[in-house]
């Protein structure tokens, strides 16, 4: 089965900024403001199978 697109949280180590995307759909961003390569933070899933 195909994935859907997966909406995590991702953070900014430097500040703590954190954004919401969904991969693969869409790349990891950079923090707008420092301009570092966010890190994973969290997946979001809808339900919990786990
Ligand atoms: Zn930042």
């Amino acid at each position: 089965m195909a994935e859907p697109n997966q909406a995590v949280e991702v953070c900014c180590p430097t500040c703590g900024r954190t954004e919401i995307v969904y991969i693969p759909k869409e790349p990891i961003p950079a923090c707008p403001d420092c301009r570092r390569p966010m890190v994973l933070r969290e997946l979001l899933r809808e339900g919990k199978s786990y």
